[in-house]
């Protein structure tokens, strides 16, 4: 199908969906590859307006938005506009010693997790990592100060602890990685935690979801319903039980296998024993397979 035909074919599949709803389908334009994965996202953002994207790397119908069919079928506009660039995204340089240092000390990364994770620095020395669609596209940045590392003119008080840059809040879907980073082989167990570091510490035993500071959007939902986890837990901070249960509450029907990992710590500053010690406890880690 062409690009245009595409674009077409996602209008009507907006003009399905109530305001406020999105849908996951097989993507018009390259079909999902061999797998036919549903990796389009359309969500209907307004009454006239729905956004989409398809999270496939290798697919060129990245993201926009298009008009919805009016009532009297005609189509108000069909424009798709590319993932462009934001003027204020910041220039990334690699890593540093010092920083490596601390991802590995103070987060207990592996080198493997950090090369992966493509996790770089700002010119001030923030830590930027990589906001990932379910498919490994990039979709924005997350930046995070260390006291340890900030080296910026401002001063570290007046600087967000954290800061996500989004490309289009649209197409904003938590942080999605594989397991061990295989980019098509799931595993069975997905675990949603709140922020990135988190998520990488655990991808030696699970899929991992992070939220980033948002509440469970439907699109995260969506994902994870259609993956058919065997296994789904909530690793959320110490600090987040009022959400955690409010998650747990929301998602009862839907992901009835939904089950919360009771945390004392933050995962990220847990020790690899604790943290192993509950995984276990809990059948995150199985040692079956
Ligand atoms: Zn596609």
């Amino acid at each position: 199908m062409s690009k245009y035909s595409s674009i077409l074919e996602i209008q009507s599949i907006a003009a399905g969906l109530e305001v406020g709803e999105s849908c996951r389908k097989v993507c018009p334009l390259c079909n999902g590859g061999s797998t036919r994965e549903k990796s389009l996202v359309v969500t209907r953002s307004r009454d006239t307006k729905a956004s989409f994207i398809c999270f496939r790397n290798n697919c060129s119908l990245n993201s926009g938005h298009v008009a919805v069919f009016t009532n009297d079928g005609k189509v108000l506009s069909a424009k798709s506009k590319p993932v462009s660039k934001h003027s204020s995204e910041p220039l990334l340089f690699p890593l540093s010693e010092a920083a490596i240092n601390l991802l590995r000390v103070k987060y207990g990364l592996e080198d493997s997790m950090i090369r992966h994770s493509g996790v770089k620095l700002t010119r001030d020395q923030r830590l930027a990592f990589p906001l990932k669609g379910p498919y490994g596209r990039s979709v924005g940045l997350v930046i995070r100060k260390e006291k340890e590392l900030y080296l910026g003119a401002r001063e570290y008080s007046t600087i967000p602890k954290v800061w996500n840059f989004v490309r289009d809040e649209d197409m904003y879907c938590g942080s999605w990685y594989q397991q061990h980073f295989y980019k098509r082989k799931y595993s069975d167990t997905l675990v949603i935690v709140e922020d990135i570091l988190s998520a990488l510490r655990l991808t030696p035993y699970a899929d991992v979801v992070a939220l980033t500071g948002t509440n469970l959007l439907r699109p995260i939902l969506e994902e994870i319903k259609d993956r058919k986890y065997g296994r789904v837990y909530l690793a959320l901070d110490n600090d987040a039980i009022d959400k955690a249960f409010s998650i747990m509450r929301r998602l009862h029907n839907t992901i009835p296998n939904l089950r919360m990992l009771p945390l004392e710590q933050d995962v990220k500053n847990m020790s690899t024993e604790n943290l192993e010690k509950i995984l276990t406890d809990y059948g995150v880690i199985t040692y079956a397979n």
